[in-house]
């Protein structure tokens, strides 16, 4: 693809803005000499002011989501977007979550703008275990481990039971809690349905994929070896 409309796909800016970049020399090669909007060259070959390009099209990153940010338009509160480098907003293909935490939640968020492995991740076949740690606002009552390793349990709404899902008391009040499906709150409502409340919860895993001290609110790009935790 020719230089303009890989930068401008990028998300640097629109054709014109892109153009003015050519014009003023800002996008060079390694060495320094000048690029031009017909060129065509590859990625890491690209500087743009001197510093290399974002992430190639591709891109597969995963973030540490703080409470209080959310991941849909259609909620109050600023967006997991916002963590990212603003250019990320106008790349085409766009970059979006794989899945969503609440805004109330925190932890592990998978983002990519590539469909196919999204559907992937999230696909009801993929089963890829998802591991959350909870604090409730009332003591454990005992039964929940049976409760939701049962495949038995009918969340209001819904038309099918949940899938058996592996439950660790940590303390009266913690708990952690892996699933292997993604159904809308689905956490909360099933410690709801065992007459308890979630005070806190952060997913800490997605397959063999954690955190690994992330900062909360940071993210990094995946590697090979990320992936490979992962499918
Ligand atoms: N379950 C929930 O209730 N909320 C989340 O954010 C994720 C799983």
């Amino acid at each position: 693809m020719k230089l303009l409309r890989y930068l401008a796909n990028l998300g640097y800016g629109s054709r014109r803005e892109v153009l003015a970049m050519f014009a003023d020399g800002r996008v060079t090669d390694v060495d320094g000499e000048l690029l031009y909007g017909d060129d065509v060259r590859a990625h890491h070959t690209v500087r743009l002011d001197g510093a290399p390009l974002d992430p190639a099209p591709g891109v597969f990153l995963m973030m540490n989501k703080p409470v209080g940010v959310t991941c849909s338009a259609k909620d109050q509160g600023k967006l997991v977007y916002t963590l990212l480098p603003p250019r990320f907003k106008l790349r085409s293909p766009i970059v979006s979550t794989v899945g969503r935490l609440d805004r109330d939640s925190s932890g592990l968020l998978l983002l990519t703008d590539d469909g196919t492995l999204l559907h992937k991740i999230i696909s009801p076949k993929s089963k890829l275990p998802k591991v959350y740690r909870v604090t409730l606002a009332r003591d454990l009552r005992g039964d929940e481990g049976e409760v939701f390793s049962s495949g038995r349990l009918m969340l209001d709404s819904e038309e099918t039971p949940l899938l058996p899902a592996e439950f660790e008391r940590l303390g009266d009040r913690e708990a952690r809690v892996t699933l292997h499906e993604g159904r809308y709150h689905q956490v909360r409502r099933m410690f709801a349905a065992v007459d308890n409340h979630v005070v806190t919860l952060h997913r800490e895993r997605i397959g063999g994929l954690a955190l690994n001290g992330l900062p909360e609110g940071e993210w990094r790009l995946l590697d090979d070896n990320d992936r490979q935790q992962l499918f």
